[in-house]
């Protein structure tokens, strides 16, 4: 006599025994199921086994895309989700000021970034400031009648000897006084280290004048006084400097790199990729394309992605199609990560020798070899077309 339901068990459940127990079953109560010991724990295991895989650096990104995609609906600044689209050739943004010109442009025209972007900086730079800073200006720093503001959003024009350029963007913590009015601007920064801080530095300089600039010209009260604090990841310990507006800094080195930049934009124009800090090629993340990467590439525009490269990461490539929606993936890619194949278009193989070319999944991607050529007894590799080429 067979009691209850006789589905069989999933597969992989392995000896995981129902034992109905014949003897117990009154005729109008359901089965009673017995599970010996081994079969008790396994359904646990098999659970367990399925969180520790669900743990992934790519669930991990996911997610925390989707919670930042989140939190910016919620905090009122939806305009932060998504790319940008390329600045006005006249404006600039303070946090760039002072740096590598072709740097400044790829990531202005949204160039797909090789490689991670430094998220964990971002965040701790953001808990920093917003967790630890503002409450201390807030109970510690400020007196009677002073108070503090998060951010102040300023836009300023500055007219230069050929051209009007124009500082747009928001503050760091500002002291203000009972009316929300200016006192006091700072810049706040994180740092690894500040036993080899030697001073301001110079773009977090250029950044701080341009917010004292934009305050002093739009305010009554004289706002040429600013406070740069770095603080250490390290010990939290801080390091504060007193940056007095320096007209000769402003006019003769801010001033000029925005004009500079704005040049290269109205001509359209790929910067020298001449770094103006030591440290900046090291933490760019368009240095293959730049050829500051020794990866075979160098002076690559603004669109394409770098045929054979596999270090894009996802979230950095929904960001290109966003900017570029008929942009192409590469080979390479498209193997990578199978799913942006259903949305974005895949770049042919082509042999550059007799013009034949494949799809992107006809040929061996380790191995990419041209048959019309092996069949004429030649072996020839295959390409990809080269980034600028990739709209075609
Ligand atoms: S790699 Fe260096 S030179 Fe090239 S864009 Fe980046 S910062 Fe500039």
């Amino acid at each position: 006599m067979v009691f209850g339901n006789t589905t069989p068990l999933p597969m992989g459940v392995g000896d995981y025994q129902s034992n109905v127990m014949n003897e117990d079953r009154q005729a109008d109560s359901p089965p009673t199921i017995k599970l010996s010991p081994r079969a008790d724990r396994q359904p646990e295991t098999l659970r367990r086994k399925e969180i520790v895989d669900a743990v992934t650096n790519q669930s991990f990104n996911e997610w925390y895309q989707e919670q930042q995609f989140t939190e910016n609906i919620l905090v009122g600044r939806p305009y932060f989700n998504g790319v940008s689209p390329p600045p006005e050739s006249e404006k600039h943004s303070p946090s760039k000021l002072l740096q590598c010109h072709r740097k400044v442009r790829y990531y202005g025209e949204n160039a797909p970034k090789e490689g991670a972007s430094p998220e964990g900086l971002f965040w701790v730079g953001t808990k920093f400031e917003e967790e630890i800073v503002v409450p201390y200006l807030l109970e510690a720093v400020t007196k009677e009648n002073t108070y503090v503001r998060n951010s102040m959003w300023i836009d300023s024009e500055i007219e230069t000897s050929d051209r009007i350029v124009r500082v747009k963007g928001m503050t760091d913590p500002v002291v203000v006084d009972r009316d929300g009015d200016p006192i006091l601007v700072t810049e706040i920064k994180t740092t690894s280290s500040l036993e080899y801080l030697d001073g301001p530095k110079p773009h977090h300089k250029a950044q701080l004048h341009a917010y004292m600039h934009a305050l002093d010209e739009e305010y009554d009260r004289s706002i040429r006084d600013g406070l740069l604090l770095y603080g250490s990841r390290e010990t939290l310990d801080i390091r504060v400097f007193h940056i007095a507006f320096d007209d000769r800094f402003w006019s003769e080195t801010v001033v000029p790199w925005m004009a500079q930049q704005t040049r290269f934009r109205e001509n359209d124009e790929l910067p020298p990729g001449d770094p103006v800090f030591d440290w900046e090629c090291n933490a760019c993340p368009f240095a293959e394309r730049c050829g500051k990467a020794d990866s075979g590439f160098e002076n690559v525009g603004f669109v394409g992605l770098l045929p054979g490269n596999d270090t894009y990461r996802k979230p950095q490539l929904i960001e290109y199609f966003d900017a570029y929606p008929d942009a192409k993936l590469t080979p390479t890619l498209a193997h990578k990560f199978p799913k942006l194949t259903e949305e974005h278009d895949v770049c042919e193989w082509e042999c550059r020798d007799c013009g034949a070319t494949y799809d992107w999944d006809a040929v061996d991607v380790e191995s990419p070899l041209c048959q019309v050529c092996a069949n004429d007894g030649e072996l020839r590799t295959l390409h990809v077309p080269k980034p600028d080429d990739q709209w075609e």
